[in-house]
């Protein structure tokens, strides 16, 4: 067995009795790194001495008894999370130079629970985008084939799960970008409800959207990671007192007595490629012969998703993104005298152009003049989205979905069309607009060998039924076994 293939459980089995130590576990993966990186150019930073000495610290902790959740088990952290003195960019040259003087809350929970951090992951810049194509510092790839986009925005910790350069991940979503490149690369990611992980120490892109979760090799990974980074935050306004369930307690008796609703819009929805949709029909079969009863649901307001979104967070974005003037952080540009003459330099050339994009359309649709016309309907449709979920929320347990219309795109085909870029998301965004939460599980493969995700949407706070289904899914099926060549 080669160390950087373990899953988190087979590690933490392995750790536990000995038979390998954190720093045999931690080199592999550095080694893993070495090798595949040039390839698959997943890291923005590698942080090979911390991880190293933190592996070493561990094997003492573990060799006195003192054995946490995640002791001695490397992962990465997408690049938009805090993490002290470790340069934190959000793949943006505006951050090219930031270095943290805090642990986000989650980071903290993970060292806490004894994991080694090798290195921060690639993303598009801010998290904006579906490609990871919009990162100012690198492209990565999908390493299913090196021509194709690992998905966005957390394509980094997607691709480093799927390559193995890391054991697991922590990812954000604001739109889908945990679920989007999860399913693109064949791993499991999610997105937990809105107010279940706190954001204290995630870059923010649009607040009310933003949820932090982690990726991993399969679903009992997952539900490890959640065990650790969920809980109360009093630093987080919207963090949710809620108590944390044992995730990884599931039932893997089969899905009798859960109902799982198939909303009809997301079958007639234009440009899904028939392989995706077959593999979520295959999905279906699969979770009715495990015991569900499979529904039709409806989501009417469905249709206004990504328009809806697209008013919403690229205003939340206009606004977060306003503190980066060239005073406060990062980036500055010390050639202009005059103070607004530095700010709109700075800002020019410190964000890529679809920061601007959004900065531009986030700006003019909470002016004055348009307020009401855009950011205002747009809140008052997200609200009716909201209650398309209450409702069919009645009726069934989960739902089930594709997560991308079409599996992984060639690098570059997307680009320069953020239209159609947009329209990527159509599965994902509306989880985040009404807050619950939604996982993706591999279920298939394209003719041309690329992973599909499906997707599991459920109830605020039922992540717990979510993963359950999840785990019976992936029992049931080899999806997950499937390793790319690189
Ligand atoms: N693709 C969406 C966007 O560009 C979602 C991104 C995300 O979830 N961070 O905004």
């Amino acid at each position: 067995m080669k160390l950087h293939e373990l899953t988190i459980h087979e590690a933490c089995g392995l750790l536990k009795k000995r038979d390998i130590s954190s720093q045999e576990l931690t080199r592999a993966v550095l080694d893993r790194i070495e090798s595949v990186e040039k390839k698959v150019e997943a890291y923005i930073t590698i942080d090979a001495e911390t991880a190293v000495k933190q592996a070493e610290l561990t094997d003492k902790e573990i060799s006195k008894g003192n054995i946490l959740p995640l002791s001695g088990i490397p992962l990465s952290v997408k690049d938009l999370i805090c993490t002290k003195g470790l340069r934190t960019t959000c793949a943006s040259r505006i951050l090219d130079n930031f270095t943290p003087q805090y642990d986000a809350f989650v980071i903290k929970k993970l060292k806490k629970a004894g994991a080694v951090i090798v290195g921060k992951t690639n993303m598009d810049e801010f998290a904006m985008g579906s490609s990871t194509e919009n990162s100012a510092v690198k492209i990565t790839r999908n390493p299913w084939d090196l021509t194709c986009i690992p998905g966005g925005s957390s394509g980094g910790s997607a691709a480093a799960v799927a390559a193995d350069m890391c054991l697991g991940s922590l990812g954000s979503d604001t739109g889908g970008s945990i679920r989007q490149p999860a399913s693109h690369c064949g791993v499991v990611g999610m997105k937990p409800t809105y107010g279940r992980v706190s954001r204290f120490g995630l870059i923010a892109f649009a607040s009310s959207l933003d949820q932090i979760g982690p990726l991993a090799k399969d679903v009992l990974d997952c539900a490890m990671l959640m065990n650790v980074i969920a809980g109360y935050d009093p630093a987080d306004s919207t963090s949710v007192p809620e108590a944390v369930p044992d995730y990884t307690s599931f039932s893997n008796k089969g899905l009798s007595g859960t109902t799982i609703g198939i909303p009809k819009e997301y079958n007639e929805t234009k440009g899904l490629d028939p392989e995706v949709s077959g593999a979520i029909k295959n999905a279906v079969k699969v979770v009715e012969a495990l015991g569900a009863k499979c529904i039709e649901i409806t989501l009417p307001h469905t249709k206004y998703a990504v328009a809806v979104y697209y008013v919403i967070a690229p205003s939340e974005a206009s606004s977060n993104l306003a503190r980066y003037d060239g005073v406060k952080y990062g980036f500055r540009d010390k050639e202009k005298n005059s103070l607004i003459d530095m700010y709109r330099s700075t800002r020019t050339k410190g964000f890529g152009a679809e920061v601007q994009r959004r900065i531009i359309l986030g700006t003019y649709s909470l002016s004055a003049g348009y307020y009401d016309a855009y950011y205002k309907k747009a809140s008052q449709v997200r609200t009716l989205i909201m209650e398309d979920f209450k409702n069919v929320f009645k009726s069934c347990d989960l739902i089930l979905s594709p997560v991308a219309p079409t599996p992984a795109f060639k690098i570059g085909d997307k680009v320069d069309d953020p239209l159609t870029m947009y329209l990527s998301d159509i599965f994902t965004i509306s989880a985040n607009l009404a807050g619950i939460p939604g996982i993706s599980v591999p279920c298939g493969f394209s003719s041309a060998g690329l992973p599909i995700g499906l997707q599991l949407m459920g109830r605020h706070f039922e992540e717990k039924k979510m993963l359950t289904a999840a785990y019976n899914f992936e029992q049931a099926t080899d999806f997950h076994k499937k390793k790319p060549e690189i």
